[in-house]
This record gives C-alpha cells, sequence and structure tokens, in this order.
C-alpha cells in the first residue's frame, strides 16, 4: 500500500481537488493524507488570535468571512443536490464548533486553539471524500483522531499508531481510498493537538511507517527538492535522488517543501518518500532513499531565525567540564542548539528558540563573557562529502569568499557543511552557493 500526502494547494480549490481525485484513481488501494485548503490554517491561526486578544466579535467575522470561501467550493465540487447539501453541512458542522468556541465565555486557552486549528482538515477531507463518493468510488475516511496520537515527550506514540491505524483499516476493510487529515493528533492526555504548522509531511511518514508502506509520496506545487530555495535564487533544478540523510539535513535547515521531522519515520521504517507535483504529474519528482550520488553536492537550504551566542573563557580547552556546563543551561531551558564551533578560549553555538534566551544569557554569563548576534542566517550545503572526498570543503568556502562568515561547521556528519551568516547576506550567499556549485 501507499501513503500519498496533499498539501494546502494542492487541495486549495474545486478544481485541484478534482485533480487529485485523478492522480489517486489508478485502482490500487492507498491512504491518501490532505491538508487543510491553502490559507485556512493561516486564517484559523488568526481568529485565535482575536480570541487570545478577547475580541469575540473579531473572531466571528474572520470565521464568517472564511466559512463563506467554502460555500462556492461545495457548490462546484459536488454535482446532486443532495451532495452539495451534504457537502454545505460538512461546512456548517465544523464552522459552528469555529462560533461555539468564539462566543464561549470560559478563557481562551491552548487547548481551544488546538480544536479551532484541527477544522481545517477535518473540513478539506470530508469534502474530498464527499466528492469521490458522489464519483462512485469506494472511499471512506480514516479520522487520524482515532489513531494519530503523541506521547508525553510529544513524539509520536508509534505502538499506538501502528495497533490503531491497523484497527481501523480492518474495520474498514474493501475501500479502495482511506483519506485522512494531516497535521492533527491527539495528545498524551487524549486532547486535540496537531504536529506543528507543516505538519501533513509527518502525518504521511508516521502513517507510512505504521503500515509499513511499499513508499510515502509528498505531493506539492513544486516538481521535487530543488537544489536552492526557488523563492530567492533563479534557475533551481529538482534533485533526482537524495539519501534520507541528505533529505533530513535540508529538511531541518529550512527547505519548506518537507516538514524538518518528516524523514526520521519512513528513514527508521527504510521507506522511500518520493516528492511530486500535483501541477506537473509527470516530473520526475525526487526519490528519497537509501541511495545517494557519491562525491557531489546536491543542495542548499538556509534557516532563518538564528541567534550565536558566544561564551569566552579563559582557557576552555584546559578547564575539562566547560562545555558540559554551557550545555546544560540550555538544557535546563529545553532550548536545543543546531551549530557549535570551539576554540582554545571559548565557544559558540547557535539557537533558533529564544524563549529563554535572557536566562540563558544571565546563566552563561557566570563562565566567562558573552555575546550574541541576532537575525543570523545557517546556509547548510548538503551532499556526499566524506572528507575523503578532497576539494568539495575548498570549493563551498570560495563560493561564500566574499560574504562574512560569522562561523563555519563541518564533520559532525558526512552529509553537511554549514555557515552562519547575517540576514542581510541570506540572499547572495544562496546565489553566490548556486553558481559556483552547480
Ligand atoms: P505544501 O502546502 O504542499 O505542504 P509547502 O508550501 O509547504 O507545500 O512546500 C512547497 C514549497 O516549498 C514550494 O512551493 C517552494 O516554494 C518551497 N521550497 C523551499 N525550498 C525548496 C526547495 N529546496 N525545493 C523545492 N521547494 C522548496
Ligand atoms: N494545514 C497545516 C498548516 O498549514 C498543516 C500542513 O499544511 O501541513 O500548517
Ligand atoms: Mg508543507
Amino acid at each position: 500500500m501507499k501513503v500519498l500526502k496533499f498539501g494546502g494547494t494542492s487541495v486549495g480549490s474545486a478544481q485541484r481537488m478534482k485533480e487529485v481525485a485523478k492522480l489517486i484513481l489508478d485502482g490500487e488501494q492507498k491512504i491518501v493524507v490532505l491538508s487543510a485548503m491553502s490559507g485556512t490554517t493561516n486564517s484559523l491561526v488568526e481568529i485565535s488570535d482575536y480570541l487570545y486578544k478577547r475580541n469575540p466579535d473579531g473572531a466571528i467575522d474572520a470565521i464568517n468571512a472564511l466559512e463563506a470561501k467554502y460555500y462556492p467550493v461545495v457548490e462546484e465540487l459536488l454535482s446532486t443536490a443532495e451532495s452539495k447539501e451534504l457537502g454545505k453541512t460538512i461546512v456548517k458542522e465544523r464552522f459552528d464548533v469555529l462560533r461555539s468556541i468564539a462566543s464561549s465565555t470560559k478563557p481562551f486557552t491552548s487547548f481551544e486553539e488546538k480544536v479551532i486549528l484541527a477544522q481545517g482538515e477535518l473540513t478539506s477531507t470530508a469534502l474530498v471524500n464527499a466528492y469521490l463518493v458522489e464519483q462512485g468510488v469506494k472511499s471512506c475516511l480514516l479520522p487520524a483522531l482515532d489513531f494519530m496520537k503523541t506521547d508525553k515527550n510529544a513524539e509520536p506514540d508509534m505502538n499506538y499508531i501502528r495497533t490503531n491505524v491497523k484497527k481501523q483499516l480492518e474495520e474498514k476493510n474493501g475501500y479502495e481510498i482511506y483519506i485522512t487529515q494531516g497535521f492533527i493528533c491527539r495528545n498524551h492526555y487524549d486532547e486535540i493537538d496537531n504536529l506543528q504548522r507543516g505538519g501533513s509531511d509527518y502525518s504521511a511518514s508516521i502513517i507510512g511507517a505504521a503500515v509499513v508502506a511499499d513508499e510515502i509520496q509528498i505531493w506539492t506545487d513544486i516538481d521535487g527538492m530543488h537544489n536552492n530555495d526557488p523563492r530567492i535564487v533563479e534557475g533551481t533544478k529538482p534533485v533526482a535522488n537524495l539519501h534520507f540523510e541528505e533529505a533530513a539535513e535540508l529538511a531541518y535547515f529550512g527547505a519548506k517543501i518537507l516538514h524538518p521531522t518528516c524523514v526520521l519515520p519512513a528513514k527508521q521504517a527504510n521507506i522511500p518518500v518520493r516528492l511530486l507535483n500535483t501541477m506537473d504529474p509527470q516530473a520526475k519528482g525526487t526519490l528519497i532513499s537509501t541511495k545517494c550520488n557519491q562525491k557531489s553536492i546536491q543542495a542548499v537550504a538556509a534557516k532563518d531565525g538564528i541567534t550565536a551566542i558566544k561564551i569566552k573563557s579563559g582557557r576552555m580547552l584546559l578547564a575539562h567540564g566547560f562545555l558540559r556546563k554551557v550545555f546544560e543551561i540550555f538544557e535546563l531551558y529545553k532550548t536545543s542548539i543546531d551549530m557549535i564551533t570551539t576554540s582554545e578560549v571559548g565557544v559558540s553555538v547557535t539557537i533558533d528558540n529564544t524563549k529563554h534566551l535572557d536566562e540563558i544569557l544571565n546563566a552563561l554569563r557566570q563562565y566567562g563573557t558573552v555575546t550574541v548576534d541576532k537575525d543570523m542566517v545557517i546556509i547548510c550545503v548538503v551532499g556526499d562529502m566524506d572528507y575523503h572526498n578532497i576539494g568539495f570543503q575548498a570549493k563551498v568556502v570560495n563560493a561564500l569568499k566574499d560574504i562574512p562568515v560569522r562561523m563555519i561547521s563541518y564533520g559532525g556528519s558526512n552529509y553537511n557543511v554549514s555557515f552562519l551568516v547575517s540576514a542581510n547576506d541570506k540572499k547572495t550567499a544562496l546565489q553566490s552557493l548556486s553558481k559556483n556549485l552547480f
């Protein structure tokens, strides 16, 4: 069985939903993971913001405006009066949930917010399923809230997911298409929760691993992983093959086409992931697997919003235990470190979560002089970079010869070399890497 995931743009209109139907109907049984229609989750975030700011009228206006966008979709998607009626009921029921939260007198908390955010995927999946059923397809819904669960560390509870997705598939035996919601889940306390923005890719990978799929396909609006960020650099090209490790590095360091966490479940279960384009289904896309193009630099990505912290002590290398003390501070504040560089006198690290920055800086000051650089970007160059492949480091460094580089990191894996530059230099750095490497 294959697992196919379609992102927001791929289900962004009635026309696009019909295109998805064409792509998935080949007589083979499959699980189809859908995102909310594009723009919907952003609107749901806005609605929640109104409620956090105790502005229920603003929220109700935004809810009604979003709902109004759905009725023309129902009208265009479905044909018979009966199905149109069903479609309208699907939409109304979901938006009634939003209205009831907005008019509640209870305090608005993250629990209600998560219920609000879940309504986008619940709506899109119900509409696409209604369309397929109207077309005579043996399609049914596989409610993600009945099997997708995270544990007390907010990690997927794979045992629970495996057992319950199988149970659902057995109970609904004999369907061709099983439609399920990306992004949404239940947490350890059984509350409605989600896998973070963009998390439908993660849902697909988790489900693929749970059912031991033959392949996981991520269908989006571009023909695979490009060798640089197509939003910033012109003339980028799709990469045909990536190793799981390469794809994971690119996703983590900013290639938006894949959610950062999405590669791991597929990699652990050794299930190939194919990135494909709904707008150009014939394009080859990218195949992520255990194969890689040897001795080649594959792609570049950039991660924004990075803060660099330097701790300079007297003599770091002789002072054993220094690094442990520094890392313990980050651990205490549950802040993960992305990049590290060391010297005899100190250490530089980068973080992207600045929630506890002040506390961290105060705690670090007991070990030395602390300096901070904000608005930085990690540029990550990915490929088969075993250190025996002489020359690639020189090539990559040379590509950035005109740009001030704050940190360089290589050797953590055979698959990447990373640079820290100022946000102002991001575009030039990406362009220069494309020009010199590809
Ligand atoms: P979806 O809604 O289908 O999940 P996303 O918007 O999350 O789609 O991801 C697809 C987008 O990722 C593309 O439209 C593209 O602009 C962006 N992107 C960023 N970096 C890359 C890259 N290296 N290769 C391909 N797409 C990328
Ligand atoms: N709808 C969610 C979002 O916009 C999840 C996803 O699209 O992957 O973040
Ligand atoms: Mg996405």
